[in-house]
């Protein structure tokens, strides 16, 4: 890392000095936050090789992995579901806490927000899911969280009960929020599933306050450029350039499309929505219990 990305990385991880006593949990001394900062793509690939050698001593039969609990600050024995087809682990949806029932990349994006946005127990924090057991733990922390789900053709910003509970309606790349609404939004999994992700990014910034913080996890394409997977036509006919990739929604069976799995170019595309500092993040750590290939990105307002 360059001196100036350190310098960089040091006026965007500014913190008040007195956060962690804001957020209240106790951390274990001697086990660092595992985020590692970059905008260059040779960074990452040299990043998750120095892991490589540790996941290779890690079976794809374990089904239980000792660990730290970023949300619970406890020791736990982390669930591992069965490898998958090809006898492969998907270390990112998996790795399950006893406690908190978050798997790896919630606890990681969980952490990775308090440590990169360093949020006041009264920040204002927009999360884009509200059907899911993270917005139930940010829920019990954040008073002033707001969350919403997509539920079409449902009027925008009106409350749809589903599933039995009282759920916000809100279409990301036309939010009902005012400019300047939140100190954080997150947003786990979901930009993927935007035709128009770039209309979404401008929505974030818009809703955003002046220095606020965005945190994005997506599908890692691995290289500069995003992979298209699919695009819409403007006849709104969905065209397949790869084979179709559906994801898990707590709204359909059937599963929903992933358009994108993206690329450092996301940076300069958050960038012209208005960030001003953008970074992607690697993590592994076996002893948080995230193992396997992490990302996300990471961007302050203007
Ligand atoms: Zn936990």
């Amino acid at each position: 890392m360059g001196i100036n990305r350190q310098f960089r990385l040091r006026s965007l991880l500014s913190a008040s000095a007195d956060w962690w006593h804001r957020i209240t949990r106790t951390l274990p001394s001697g086990l660092p936050a595992p985020f590692f900062f970059t905008q260059d793509i040779n960074a990452v690939h040299e990043y998750f090789s120095a892991c490589y050698a540790d996941m290779h001593s890690i079976p794809e039969s374990t089904r239980l992995l000792n660990g730290h609990c970023y949300v619970c600050s406890t020791v736990v024995d982390f669930q591992v579901a069965p490898a998958g087809d090809g006898g492969v682990v998907n270390w990112r949806e998996t790795l399950v806490c006893p406690r908190c029932q978050l798997i790896n990349r919630w606890r990681g994006c969980l952490h990775l927000f308090e440590y990169f946005c360093e949020p006041g127990l009264q920040d204002r924090v927009y999360l884009t899911e509200m059907l899911s057991p993270v917005y139930q733990q940010l829920a019990g922390r954040f008073p002033r969280l707001s969350a919403s789900e997509f539920l079409p053709p449902n009027e925008l910003g009106s409350t749809v009960q589903t599933h039995a509970v009282p759920v916000r309606n809100e279409d990301v790349t036309q939010l009902t929020y005012h400019d300047c609404s939140f100190e954080s939004v997150l947003c786990f999994d979901v930009l993927e599933h935007v035709a128009d992700y770039r209309a979404a990014l401008r929505e974030f910034s818009r809703v955003l306050c002046s220095g606020g913080r965005l945190i994005l996890s997506v599908p890692f394409s691995f290289r500069q450029e995003t992979r298209i997977r699919a695009e819409v036509d403007g006849a709104g006919n969905i065209k397949h350039l790869v084979e179709p990739c559906y994801h898990g929604d707590p709204l359909s069976d059937e599963g929903v499309l992933s358009y994108y799995d993206f690329g450092m170019d996301l940076l300069h595309e958050l960038q012209s929505a208005g960030f001003e500092e953008t970074l992607l993040v690697c993590y592994y750590s076996g002893n948080w219990g995230y193992l396997g290939e992490n990302i996300a990105y990471v961007a302050r307002k203007s």
